[in-house]
């Protein structure tokens, strides 16, 4: 089959044909429809990750936001058949261990990273091997095509994931969205269905716009002002929830400066070779004002039902964020324009 292999750190991915997955007893192979590029694709191309002993390896097929069809199942799965058209997470639990029987898939100490480990190579690729399946997939309402599905990717979940269930977003709450990203723009989008009053931050006025568009009542440019200071005059006092969405030292702190007391800070952007995995943060600040600090990243398998009924009832519309569909030759260009932040929303391969 045809697959995207990362051959060397900021390189053009290499297009080669290679072997058909393996299947495990309780595995599947998903012919993949369509799959998301995302910046943490970007971050493992760069070879970032070194200094949390995380770097993704040579020879690696990229790519976690998949969607597609189950074309092959192993002897001991259950719950899936061949035709079944599935969501995939890109973390993907082991299915038995104390989080995964507890509903905490997503933070499985035995769990893989689609698309980042060997053992998982990635959806850049015709077909794609999805272990410990009954556990991990979870079918598409017929109202959800392939395309949302992947737009769905890391990005929406783990916006959602961390809104919904790790911070809690109630009605009427402010909710600060730092960097509009495809991750920050998912966020804007689920916070304002969440009943949240949504303030979008970035440097760029189309990002800004296109967070307009998805329900944010608030823009600031954070190039030209104070952000913190704006946000807690435009808020009434400071945000309830706030979502760095973009990783950099500067959001983070933002983030953190523009909460109201008692607020929950939702880190949920990854750092870049700049910061290293290391942000200093005003600790006797957060002390003071009971501020909650909180790490969101993708989402438990077994709630992708809570947010496949969103969509599927159009309350939610991550289609809404997709600008660009391209073929498995042009991810790297596309890798390489993230490098200037020169994509918006979320782009998708929908050709493999
Ligand atoms: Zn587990
Ligand atoms: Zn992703």
């Amino acid at each position: 089959m045809r697959a995207a292999v990362l051959e060397a750190y900021g390189e053009p991915l290499s297009i080669e044909s290679v072997d058909d997955p393996t299947l495990d007893p309780h595995g599947v192979v998903v012919e993949v429809e369509a799959c998301g590029i995302c910046r943490s694709d970007w971050h493992a191309w760069q070879g970032h990750g070194e200094w949390a002993d995380d770097r993704v390896p040579i020879g690696q097929i990229l790519g976690h936001e998949p969607a597609g069809r189950v074309v092959r199942t192993g002897d001991r799965v259950d719950s899936l058949e061949v035709g079944d058209r599935v969501a995939v997470p890109f973390n993907l639990g082991e299915g038995s261990c104390r989080y995964c029987r507890n509903g905490h898939g997503n933070v499985c100490t035995d769990g893989y990273a689609l698309g980042f480990e060997p053992e998982v190579p990635g959806a850049f690729a015709e077909r794609v091997h999805v272990p410990h399946a009954d556990y991990n997939l979870t079918t598409l309402p017929d109202g959800v095509s392939a395309t949302e599905a992947a737009a769905l990717g890391c990005r929406y979940v783990t916006a959602f994931h961390g809104l919904a269930h790790r911070a809690d977003v109630g009605a009427g709450d402010w909710v600060a969205v730092h960097g509009c990203g495809g991750l920050g723009l998912a966020a804007v989008q689920i916070a304002a269905a969440l009943g949240g009053r949504v303030v979008a931050v970035d440097v760029r006025d189309e990002p800004l716009s296109m967070a307009t568009d998805l329900g944010a009542e608030k823009t600031v440019r954070a190039d030209r002002t104070d952000v913190p200071a704006v946000i807690e005059a435009a808020t009434g006092g400071g945000a309830h929830v706030s979502v760095d969405a973009l990783g950099r030292a500067e959001t983070c702190r933002n983030s953190l400066g523009c909460l109201r007391p008692r607020g929950t800070h939702v880190q949920v952007g990854l750092t870049t070779d700049a910061e290293r995995g290391e942000v200093s943060l005003p600790i006797d600040e957060l002390t003071r004002w009971d501020v909650s600090f909180v790490g969101s990243r993708g989402m438990p398998p077994s709630r992708y039902d809570e947010l496949l009924g969103l969509i599927d009832a159009g309350r939610l519309e991550p289609a809404r964020l997709v600008t660009r569909e391209v073929a498995l030759a042009d991810v790297s260009d596309r890798l390489a324009a993230m490098t200037s932040y020169d994509t918006r929303g979320i782009e998708v391969v929908t050709e493999l």
